[in-house]
Order: structure tokens, then C-alpha cells, then sequence
């Protein structure tokens, strides 16, 4: 299978007046041609910091500061004043206009809160419209709309509605209407962060079914990014547990669930409620991350680990794969080492 998605040694920082906070810490992932990796963990663990990287889109004071992200453009990309040849290209290489052609056409992301990213004084027809003649020219406002009506319709809203504004929309349709602009160019990956966190469960449940038949429909590798496990479990053939910016482990999504290895993984896993057991007690993990500007040396999780070791306060343990094939970055797994 063929790596769409490389992402090499990525570290992230934010200047802050108290210091440099390390957001994303030195992270190694991979997504394959139309899987879906999930990226889990607590708020500020690094999951959107690590998702508008791969856009280019880290917002300011923030900085990629090193690291490749490395993208199989199926073909070449030529615009006005430039292009991109097709093959693996590294983002982190291209000008301002060639990343500006990449995204939308190759890549999309859909944010948590549509009402911040649909424009309230223009109707869906001329968002679609905006998007699609950004990107390409030649195309006429009429068939970007009947494009727009087609994906809205595909997305079980009414093709007509594509004339009514953002407000005159549930917060499930106007959701719907943010996943159909991502995709209107038909991307090839699409960053889908916290997009179902505001909704109901019954609207979670039918945006995700949804994101999963478009994925087949379109051919999409997703990258889906979540605090909630329960999510993924439907969603994500491969999870991605970030804490404190790092990488803690990565399993395909039926090894994570049923045999967890981290100890912050299957302390997540414990917090996750289960209809199918109403008895269980549900934990949480005491304590909170460490402070990113002042980090402490060794495994940034040790201060909440039940089985921490000596020498875990010594060097941030390395993601190293085990015989299961998950990998974990975890003394506990590390062979040599001495459980005390
Ligand atoms: Fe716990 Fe040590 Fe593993 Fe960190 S490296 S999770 S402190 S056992």
C-alpha cells in the first residue's frame, strides 16, 4: 500500500511570552491511500497544531521549526506563475503559491465550528462557487453550483437549499455544508478536526456515517482528528495517541482497543464509556499534562503513571515498534531496561 502522507521528524513551536512551547515534538506518522488515521488525545496535546501543519496553516506565533511532510501528488499542478511537479513532494519545500494550489485541490480541511468558517452574508451556492473558481478558472458559476447542489444532495441536504445562508441551517446541516465545500475539489486527503464535537449524537452519528461514504465515493485518504475515542472506533483503520506534542502510540484501530499498550492509551480507553457495559466505572487520569514551556525530562506522562520507573526521568522514550505490531513509545516495551 502507498504511503499518501509522510510526515518526518515534525516539531512545531509557539513563542509565548513566558517561552517556547514545543507543541508538536519530533512526530513520525504515515497514511496510506484511502485509510483513515485517527489522532487522539486531550485538548493541547498538539492533534490541530499537527493537522494545520500538513496545510501549512500553523497559526502565528507558531512555527514548523523542523521536519518533513512528505505528499504523493498524483499529478502535476500548473497555475499562473508556477507548478508542482507531480510525485513525493515535501510541503515544507513549496512557495506560498504552490501550497496555495495544493490545498483545496489536494488537500482539505474541515474545522470544528462551521459558523466561524462560512461567511454569514453569502449564500452555499456562492461559497461553492468562490471555492471551485479559485482553483479552477474555466469553470462557470452555473456548473459550480450544480456541482455544489450535486455534493449537497450526495450529503442528504436538499439541492435547492444551496440558495438559503449558513444561519438558516441546523449546526449537523451547516457541518454537512462544510464536509461538501472540503470536498468540492475533490481532494485527496481530507483533515477532518473535532468535526463532529458540537453535534448531537445522533447527527455525530449520521455526519460520520456520511464522511465514511464519501471517503469511498471520492477515493480519500482522512485524517481524523479527535478528542473522542468512541469516534474512531467506527471511523479510523489506524489511531495515532498524541500527548504533550509526542507521538505515544500507533496501532491499527482493533489492537488499540483491545489490547492498549501505553499506559496513557489505556488510561483514555478506561475513560471511554461503553453502552454494551452500563456497570463500568469510568476513570480519569489525574493529574494534567506538564507545562510545554517548562517540560520535565524523561517521559512527559511520568507524573500520571502508575508504573513509572527510574528511568523514565532520564531521555523521552523512543516510538519503537513491537512483535504486535503497534508502536509505543514506553520503557515498559523498551527490551533491556529495568522494570523498577
Ligand atoms: Fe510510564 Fe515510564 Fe512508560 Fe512513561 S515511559 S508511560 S512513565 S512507564
Amino acid at each position: 500500500m502507498t504511503n499518501l502522507l509522510q510526515i518526518e521528524n515534525l516539531s512545531v513551536e509557539y513563542k509565548t511570552r513566558r517561552g517556547i512551547a514545543r507543541a508538536v515534538d519530533n512526530v513520525f506518522l504515515n497514511l496510506e491511500e484511502n485509510k483513515t488515521l485517527g489522532l487522539a488525545g486531550e485538548s493541547g496535546c498538539g492533534k490541530s497544531t499537527l493537522g494545520l501543519s500538513i496545510m501549512r496553516l500553523v497559526p502565528h506565533p507558531g512555527r514548523i521549526n523542523e521536519g518533513k511532510i512528505l505528499f504523493n501528488l498524483d499529478e502535476s499542478l500548473i497555475f499562473e506563475g508556477g507548478s508542482v511537479e507531480k510525485g513525493q513532494i515535501d510541503l515544507m519545500q513549496l512557495d506560498d503559491n504552490q501550497m496555495r494550489a495544493i490545498r483545496g485541490r489536494k488537500l482539505a480541511y474541515i474545522f470544528q465550528d462551521p459558523m466561524t468558517s462560512l461567511n454569514p452574508l453569502i449564500r452555499i451556492g456562492d461559497h461553492f462557487t468562490e471555492i471551485i473558481q479559485a482553483h479552477e478558472e474555466d469553470v462557470k458559476k452555473d456548473e459550480a453550483i450544480n456541482r455544489g447542489e450535486e455534493i449537497l444532495e450526495t450529503l442528504g441536504i436538499l439541492p435547492e437549499r444551496i440558495t438559503d445562508y449558513p444561519h438558516q441551517f441546523s449546526g449537523g446541516m451547516r457541518q454537512r455544508v462544510m464536509i461538501g465545500l472540503g470536498i468540492a475539489l475533490r481532494p485527496r486527503l481530507l483533515i477532518a478536526d473535532e468535526p463532529t464535537t458540537a453535534l448531537d449524537v445522533i447527527v455525530e452519528a449520521q455526519i460520520l456515517d456520511e464522511l465514511a461514504t464519501l471517503k469511498k465515493q471520492f477515493n480519500l485518504s482522512m485524517l481524523l482528528i479527535t478528542h473522542n475515542l468512541g469516534v474512531l472506533a467506527q471511523t479510523a483503520d489506524d489511531i495515532a495517541i498524541m500527548y504533550t506534542g509526542r507521538v505515544m502510540e500507533i496501532a491499527k484501530t482493533e489492537s488499540l482497543f483491545e489490547d492498549p499498550k501505553h499506559p496513557y492509551t489505556q488510561c483514555l480507553l478506561k475513560a471511554v464509556p461503553d453502552v454494551r457495559k452500563p456497570d463500568k466505572t469510568l476513570a480519569w487520569i489525574a493529574g494534567a499534562p506538564p507545562d510545554l514551556i517548562d517540560p520535565i525530562p524523561g517521559c512527559m506522562f511520568r507524573p500520571r503513571c502508575e508504573f513509572a520507573m527510574e528511568i523514565c526521568a532520564t531521555q523521552p522514550p523512543p516510538l519503537e515498534k513491537l512483535d504486535t505490531g503497534q508502536r509505543v513509545a514506553c520503557y515498559l516495551y523498551t527490551k533491556g531496561v529495568s522494570k523498577k
